[in-house]
């Protein structure tokens, strides 16, 4: 196989696959959860998805996804505009596809990788989510907004 195409291939599985993603599956899955990997049909395909509560849970890599108020997303400081630039357009296309998704009818629920690497701090999340999900679905933009404050 080629080694641009294999790069290409080993690196969708690995982002697919990786350990925070991994561990909210399992955690998910003790809380008793049934959930759904990369639906494609849902816009940016969603990595985790839970059909019963029509929500989709993202796992973001905190420096990819620029986690505000969190210690990793550090910005190299070699080529700065360029990773500027990078890190602009994934926040751009998070957003976007959130929208896209809750147009659809579909809540979005965020775990961030540092949260989702610490026990205790993964507990606490789908805590929330738990929670959330209880709540009759007008309330829970309220929810969301004041959860979204406590992330960051
Ligand atoms: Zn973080």
């Amino acid at each position: 196989m080629n080694p641009l195409i294999r790069h290409r291939i080993m690196s969708s599985i690995q982002s697919k696959h990786t350990i925070p993603e991994i561990n909210v599956r399992s955690a998910l899955h003790r809380a008793g959860y049934r959930f759904r990997l990369h639906r494609a049909d849902l816009p940016g395909s969603p990595d985790i998805v839970l059909p019963k509560h029509r929500t989709v849970v993202l796992v973001h890599g905190c420096f990819w996804h620029r986690h505000r108020g969190c210690d990793i997303p550090k910005i190299p400081s070699r080529n700065r505009k360029y990773w500027l630039r990078k890190f602009a357009r994934n926040v751009r296309r998070d957003a976007r596809n959130k929208a896209d998704v809750r147009k659809l009818g579909w809540e979005t629920f965020v775990i961030w990788e540092c949260q989702a690497r610490e026990p205790e701090a993964l507990a606490r999340r789908i805590r929330l989510l738990g929670k959330r999900l209880s709540l009759p679905s007008g309330c829970s933009r309220v929810v969301c907004s004041r959860n979204h404050r406590e992330a960051s």
